[in-house]
């Protein structure tokens, strides 16, 4: 199914509710999906393949989204805040191509104006230029062409363009519906950017479901807690380190969020301790974890609020353990624990997750392979219990291997973050002459605090095994984060490389 057609449902369904902005005022989903067909139009008449777009959470991306699916155009929203140069080259790769942009932006690609098949659009005169067109009949019907085109952020080697079709994210739509129900009044705050999988799966999910959207341009922890209070949010996406942002904010004014009905959360390892703060601080809300990659259009796992609450009361040490765990496969995939030779392995080892199902793509541009109903390798190393519980313990590199004893990273970091003066953690293996590997951390002090290595290294041999204990802790200002909020252990055991000798 084109996933125009997710927005015609949705404006067939309920036409004079208002989509975006103003409760009162703002523009309905009779409305946008008009705009959509009008920009089918103009982007009918450019000679471009693909649609990019360079812009922050706006009305432009629905409309360009739409407008691009009804046009049969792919649609590749890029990261603003990349470096120019990586920008314009993300650009060349995708020509022929008409690029929109955010006004704002457009004097940074100035030199890109003049170059054959690419074409640079003012979001301001797309936005004119859409409400003179006359709308498009409904279009295009080839469920595996590709409708967006994603830059992975490229934390494990160099970016790659994730190939996502009509119907990878269609089927995932469909498949995870019932988990947003939407009752009248209820408000999305949409606060992922448009160029992360999770911003374009949120914007579907939440206008299959007839909620308002509120829009952030982009994430601020301060701004995002205001507008849920003022515009009586009832469902966000977030990824870790905004719960973490939010969290101390929190914990700074005092103030709960009352309207906030539902929190999601994913797109990379939660810690513990944050999210035991959150659940704290805010007991009326709903808690659910998402756990997918770009290439199977978002999440293939989740983790929902009962299983939350249930996981933080329960006396059961093995129902307690699910707070760390992802959850269960959405009812549309298929997952399977593998070790290095793609055998399966027995419930609760650890191995290789791969999946497979409708909503998989696995299809980058330039290679012809993909997942093509077959499994897609996940590269994470993972667990499933005999309940079907997910347990990642985090991409298969990044897995430290201690003298034959697999050391995932995360739970190292869990241990230092639940120290008194530890404000944030990162933990790494890097080459040992005795062990193979050995693990080694950084810590980011609470301010005002200078916490002592030796002293930290009691505190996580406490809580853990000796053989997890960090051989090294180095304090530092802060850990290298990439855009979308994931840690690069890459960059972090270069620098420790560094600190704590080869
Ligand atoms: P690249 O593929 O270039 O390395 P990336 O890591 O940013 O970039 P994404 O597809 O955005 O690529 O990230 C997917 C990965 O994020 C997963 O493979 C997994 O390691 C991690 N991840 C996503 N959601 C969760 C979650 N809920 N819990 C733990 N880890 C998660």
């Amino acid at each position: 199914m084109n996933i125009a057609m997710l927005a015609e449902i949705a404006a067939d369904a309920g036409g004079d509710r208002v989509v975006l902005g103003d409760p009162e005022r703002g523009v309905t989903y009779a409305q946008l999906y008009d705009r959509a067909r009008r920009a089918a139009r103009v982007l009918r008449e450019s000679s471009a393949d693909t649609v990019a777009m360079i812009g922050v959470n706006s009305e432009l991306f629905p409309v360009a989204l739409f407008g691009a699916a009804l046009a049969d155009r792919p649609f590749s929203p890029l990261n603003y805040r990349w470096a120019d140069a990586d920008l314009a080259a993300a650009v060349r790769r995708l020509a022929p191509v008409v690029v929109l942009v955010d006004d704002e932006f457009l004097p940074r690609f100035e030199s890109l104006a003049g170059e054959p098949g690419v074409q640079l659009v003012a979001r301001s005169l797309f936005l004119a230029a859409v409400a003179d067109a006359a709308p498009i009949e409904a279009g295009a019907e080839e469920p595996a062409n590709p409708a967006v085109l994603l830059f992975t952020s490229g934390t494990s080697g160099s970016p790659k363009v994730a190939v996502l079709g009509h119907d990878n994210l269609s089927s995932y739509i469909l498949g995870s519906v019932e988990l947003m129900a939407a009752e009248e009044g209820d408000a999305q705050l949409s606060s992922l950017p448009p160029y992360h999988v999770g911003g374009i799966a949120n914007l579907l999910s939440t206008l299959f479901s007839g909620r308002r959207i509120v829009q952030l341009p982009a994430f601020d922890a301060r701004t995002w807690i205001d507008a849920v209070r003022a515009l009586r949010v009832t469902h966000a996406t977030v990824v870790p380190t905004m719960v973490a942002r939010i969290v101390d904010l929190l914990a700074e004014d005092g103030g709960g969020l009352p309207s906030l009905r539902h929190l999601s959360y994913g797109g990379g390892r939660m810690p513990l301790p944050v999210l035991e703060r959150a659940m704290a601080l805010l007991p009326e809300t709903g808690f659910v974890n998402g756990y997918g990659l770009t290439e199977t259009s978002s999440s293939i796992t989740v983790l929902g609020p009962d299983d939350h609450r249930l996981a933080l009361t329960s006396d059961d040490p093995a129902v307690r353990a699910r707070l760390g765990s992802v959850g269960r496969a959405l009812p549309t995939v298929e997952l399977s624990v593998r070790d290095a030779d793609g055998e399966p392995v027995a419930p609760g080892v650890t191995g290789e997750l791969w999946v497979r199902g409708e909503q998989v793509s696995g299809r980058y541009v330039g290679t012809e392979s993909g997942a093509a109903g077959g499994w897609f390798r996940t590269k994470d190393a993972a667990r499933i219990d005999e309940e079907g519980y997910v347990f990642v313990e985090g991409r298969l590199d990044d897995v430290i291997v201690r003298g034959g004893e697999n050391i995932s990273p995360g739970e190292v970091e869990d241990a230092l973050l639940e120290h008194p003066d530890v404000a944030d953690a990162g933990v790494v293996g890097l080459p040992d002459d005795d062990w193979g590997e050995r693990v080694v951390a950084a810590v980011v002090p609470v301010e005002g605090r200078t916490p002592d290595p030796g002293e930290l290294q009691e505190w996580v041999r406490g809580k853990l095994r000796s053989s997890k204990t960090p051989s090294s802790i180095a304090l530092v200002d802060m850990l290298p984060y990439n855009d979308n909020g994931k840690l690069v252990r890459r960059l972090l055991r270069a620098s420790l490389q560094g600190t704590a000798g080869a």
